[in-house]
């Protein structure tokens, strides 16, 4: 069912979320876009200026791992300026009130963990931009090391000191997907009766399997997203409305 209006979505949300046993939201880079985090394929999405550097061309190059870093410092502006939204303090809510066990995302922005959702409770498909690790030994590097770094090397990216190469924590495509983490989406998506996909164009596989995981589990299955999804019929309710104005009510201080 496709909401009419939005005052219609927040109170046919407001019944399902009320009925519901266990709620597992997932979400994609829609609900950061209030933050000021463009996403990737809106107009004037990160798609529109850059492709993105496969996991391939990046181990293959030393230019391309420059230009990887590069594109990165110059993200970090909005990155680090980014607070949670209305979508993310709403889930937060959720979460506080022991509605929501976890929170399986695709975005890599941390702003989940910022609104106040435990770490170990944000479970990311894509991993995460806002630190970088060795792709060898697994050290864990912050972006202003590894900035300072490229700064004072002429713009080339450092590496480990193992050797092996420094990339941000967030998969990128052609890159394995983080095993733990595709699990325990699972567990949550088979064990809800309630799955929200927010802000996700659901075009990205595998991730874009978990509504359709959950909905073949029994779950009601609602999609906030301003654009229709290829799985918009198989949802018990479609809600076509900005994110932030959908979820706002649902904040509780
Ligand atoms: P996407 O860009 O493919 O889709 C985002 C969807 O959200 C679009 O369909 C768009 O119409 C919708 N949207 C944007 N703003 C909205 C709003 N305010 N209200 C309602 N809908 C809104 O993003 P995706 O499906 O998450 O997949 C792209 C991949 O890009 C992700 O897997 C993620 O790894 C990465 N990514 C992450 C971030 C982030 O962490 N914030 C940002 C860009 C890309």
């Amino acid at each position: 069912m496709i909401a009419t209006d939005l005052e219609t979505a927040i109170l046919r949300l407001r019944d399902l979320i009320e009925g519901a046993r266990t709620i597992v939201p997932f979400t994609g880079a829609g609900i950061s876009t209030e933050c000021g985090i463009p996403d990737f394929r809106s107009p004037g999405g990160l798609w529109t200026k850059n492709q993105p550097i496969p996991f391939d061309a990046f181990i293959a190059s030393g230019e391309m791992r420059d230009e990887a870093w590069r594109r990165r410092f110059v993200m970090e502006e909005s990155f680090a300026k980014a607070k949670p939204g209305r979508g993310h303090l709403a889930l937060a809510s959720l979460y506080r009130a022991g509605r929501v066990p976890a929170l399986v995302t695709q975005n890599i922005d941390n702003l989940h963990q910022a609104s106040g959702i435990a770490p170990d409770d944000v479970v990311e498909l894509h991993g995460n931009t806002t630190y970088a690790v060795c792709l060898e030994c697994d050290q864990r590097y912050e972006l202003s090391w590894v900035r300072q770094k490229f700064e004072t090397a002429g713009r080339h990216a450092p590496d480990c000191s193992c050797g092996g190469y420094i990339k941000t924590a967030s998969v990128s495509f052609g890159q394995a997907m983080p095993a733990d983490a595709m699990r325990r989406a699972e567990q949550l998506t088979k064990h809800c009766d309630l799955f929200l996909a927010i802000g996700s164009s659901l075009v990205v596989w595998p991730a874009a399997g978990f509504p359709l995981m959950a909905k073949r589990n029994g779950a009601a299955l609602v999609i906030i997203n301003r654009e229709p999804t290829e799985f918009d019929e198989l949802a018990d309710l479609v809600v076509h409305h900005d994110i932030g104005d959908v979820l706002g009510p649902f904040i509780v201080h």
